[in-house]
């Protein structure tokens, strides 16, 4: 495999981009050598500028459910161009989606479109605390909600991953209003809620997390934060920009059968293109402008290119219930697969799995939260990533990501990535 297109991109790119990239972990620090810029990607695979193949693990980080470049969508937004891209007015389509999500999501009443994740959650702790008229909110460690200020405490993903899970800029009036809990403590709940009595507006974490890598909710954990939720009059907010749409039709609330307020959604909803979405309880959303006081609004919100990508995906998985029995077969099958791998090759190591997300940990103690998240040898990992890498497969550049499995692998290619996982298993353990 040569890569030369690549690393003299990224050479001129760092010049005129910080970093060389628009997002952080794109530019592999945490994994060591230069990223792969890409050219185009199709189905499983994507191509970089040397025209190498990969096959897809992160599928845009979400989006791609059903592989990448799917006739249906690329149609859909081919159509939708010919009418022109942005009229800054309201359209059917915005209509049609809105009513489609509320049918999907089972909390969701009423919506409201945005362009990415990160307005999304900003939005909905805004509306939490003009909803409940309280300034503080609850954040789990290890959680990542985008990049808006009240996060950047303690916050996962890309921003533990280059080492700043608490990032300068972000003001101590900003950050005082961040109250954090451990995931999956309820005590540590109880114990934030006494001390903040009548002051806490919001709960809002990743129902199950995937920015610490994949962690999953212990037997009760989500039942018992609602219940102490409607005890206090607290907005439970259930991020779903990862899981929303992918570990279920309604996401990780259908499948954990517990209905949050609040709900924030990305990735999928905008099947590829820039859009989020937050939505909940009417009373609640009957707040935002202008039926309510809250403001928040968007040239470029409800976009009719990105309508059409998004109203397109969520309909073909609203009427497809079998695309989620596809994709927990294939994540089933890889993560079994790694799992024997890794005992058979005498290792112990952590394999974190549900439905289409997976995390393999190089820790052999379970991972629960971010302090046994934060167990793992990072720099094995970034082994385990190059070894990956040269035998094709693109994986997250990071320990701290889940994998997000798409309906085009097939059982050839999930062949390939396990044999691929054992010959890098065996090369990075090579004394
Ligand atoms: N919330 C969660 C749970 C996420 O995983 C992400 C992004 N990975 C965001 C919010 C932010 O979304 P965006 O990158 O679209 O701003």
């Amino acid at each position: 495999m040569q890569i030369t297109q690549s690393k003299n991109l990224f050479e001129k790119a760092k010049n005129f981009i910080p970093g060389g990239v628009n997002s952080p972990v794109r530019a592999f620090r945490a994994v060591g050598g230069d990223p792969i810029f890409i050219k185009k990607a199709d189905g499983a695979f994507i191509y970089d500028e040397d025209d190498n193949a990969y096959i897809e693990m992160i599928n845009s980080w979400g989006p791609m459910i059903l592989g990448h470049n799917h006739p249906m969508i690329r149609e859909a937004v081919i159509k939708a161009m010919e009418n022109g891209t942005s009229f800054g007015a309201p359209t059917a389509r915005e209509v049609e989606i809105a009513e489609l999500i509320v049918s999907m999501v089972p909390s969701v009443e009423k919506v409201r479109m945005v362009n990415s994740g990160t307005e999304a959650t900003m939005s909905a702790i805004r509306v939490a605390r003009g909803f409940t008229g309280r300034d503080k909110f609850i954040k789990m460690e290890g959680h990542y909600h985008g990049h808006g200020d009240s996060f950047l405490i303690s916050a996962g993903s890309g921003a533990i991953t280059m080492g700043n899970p608490d990032s300068p800029g972000v003001t101590k009036g900003t950050a005082k209003d961040t109250l954090l809990a451990p995931y999956n403590n309820l005590e540590a709940i109880e114990e934030l809620v006494a001390a903040n009595r009548n002051e806490i507006a919001a709960l809002i974490l990743e129902p199950v997390p995937g920015n610490m890598g994949l962690a999953l909710p212990k037997e009760g954990y989500l039942q018992g934060l609602r219940d102490i939720c409607n005890r206090e009059g607290i907005v439970l907010i259930f991020d779903e920009v990862m899981t929303g749409f992918r570990l279920a039709k309604g996401g990780a609330q259908e499948l954990f059968g517990v209905t949050p307020d609040m709900t924030t959604l990305g990735k999928i909803i905008g099947g590829g293109m820039p859009v989020g979405a937050y939505g909940g309880k009417k009373e609640i959303m009957e707040h935002v402008s202008p039926a309510g006081p809250v403001y928040q609004a968007g040239t470029l919100s409800g976009n009719p290119i990105a309508m059409a990508a998004g109203l397109t995906m969520l309909n073909y998985l609203n009427d497809h219930a079998e695309v989620y029995s596809q994709l927990n077969s294939i994540g089933e099958k890889i993560a079994t697969g790694i799992k024997e791998t890794v005992s058979s090759l005498g290792l112990n190591y952590t394999v974190n799995h549900l439905g289409s997300m997976y995390s393999l940990f190089f820790t052999g103690e379970e991972v629960y939260d971010f302090g046994t998240a934060k167990h793992a040898d990072t720099a094995l990992f970034g082994k385990y990533f190059q070894a990956m890498l040269k035998r094709g497969i693109y994986l997250a550049p990071s320990q701290f990501e889940s994998l997000f499995l798409s309906t085009a692998l097939t059982d050839d290619l999930i062949k390939n990535i396990l044999d691929a996982n054992k010959e890098a298993l065996k090369e990075i353990h090579q004394p």
